[in-house]
């Protein structure tokens, strides 16, 4: 052996102890936590009411979302970070993923988008969040879900799901869909979950809902639904009147959307950003009717249910 080949081999050696100490570092129990899970078509019971057991929660939520509301099959990898500095880090590594799948999609309109600014983002939404439903993973922050009540945790879970669902209907294509839209879709799983779980309903989450929205309306008038399609901002909108409001708002206005349109209609709208990102195209196309039109009727439904 010469030395140009020793100290090869010396240096193959150190990358493969490096790569075995990384290893090891990922498997020790302060890293993030994975478990993939897949709906079934059988009844699950979720886990007693204080029972945190995330892959018991998650593989009933699915079976009520296939099932009782016969939302499409998903597969999901349930990503648990134990800190919130992990959290952060984690969703900051999986928007870069992101972003590198967008720049694909993109093609030349690519040179548009700001790396930095789409980073920083990420990690400022992380700072704020519990969890981040993505297509085919859910992240989520345990350091703050572990502080939430049994039922809002649930909620929480079943929420993330719902988005899940989303982009499983675009196959995981970036797309330009309302943010109301995707927002209150996720929110009107999450309490239709509950209720069919037998733990609270329907009715009564939404009641809950409008009383946060009643005394929201007392500082600031409400936005129109069109002022709340863009992601940025419906999350300026949540900064400004309160998470609860923004977010009451959005399911309040997917609950009338079904109850006019069906359930079907919803899924359709979601399934045609696969090959088209024009909203109000998309949306007419789904519903029978433009933005402006729906807007104004729900702006009319809103008003009657806050000022009961
Ligand atoms: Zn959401």
């Amino acid at each position: 052996m010469n030395m140009r080949a020793a100290t090869r081999q010396s240096r193959l050696l150190a990358v493969a102890l490096t790569f075995a100490f990384a290893l090891l570092a990922s498997s020790c129990a302060s890293g993030p936590q994975s478990i993939t899970v897949t709906s079934v078509d059988r009844a699950i019971e979720p886990p007693p009411h204080g029972t945190k057991d995330y892959p018991q929660a998650f593989r009933a939520i699915l079976s009520v979302m296939l099932r009782n509301l016969q939302l499409p099959p998903v597969e999901v990898s349930i990503i648990l970070f134990p800190s919130q500095t992990s959290y952060v880090e984690g969703v900051a590594a999986d928007a870069e993923r992101d972003l590198q799948q967008l720049r694909k999609v993109l093609g030349p309109l690519a040179k548009n988008l700001r790396d930095e600014e789409f980073l920083a983002r990420a990690r400022e939404t992380a700072l704020s969040t519990d969890a981040v439903g993505k297509h085919k993973r859910v992240l989520l922050n345990e350091s703050r879900l572990a502080k939430h009540p049994w039922p809002e945790w649930m909620k929480v879970l079943a929420h993330e799901l719902a988005h899940s669902v989303e982009f499983a209907l675009v196959e995981g294509r970036p797309a330009l869909w309302d943010r109301w839209l995707t927002e209150g879709f996720a929110e009107w799983v999450g309490y239709k979950v509950l209720d069919l779980l037998g733990t609270e309903s329907f009715a009564k989450s939404q009641e809950q809902r409008l009383a946060l929205m009643r005394t929201a309306k007392n500082f600031q008038t409400f936005p129109s639904l069109g002022q709340l399609a863009a992601g940025t901002d419906f999350h300026a909108w949540a900064r400004t009147l309160g998470i609860e409001a923004t977010y009451g708002q959005a399911l309040i206005a997917v609950d009338y959307l079904i109850e006019q349109k069906g359930l079907a209609a919803v899924l359709e709208y979601f399934r045609l950003f696969r090959k088209s990102n024009n909203r109000e195209q998309n949306f007419t196309t789904a519903f029978g009717e433009t933005h402006a039109a729906f807007d104004e009727k729900f702006s009319r439904r809103m008003t009657v249910l806050l000022d009961r």
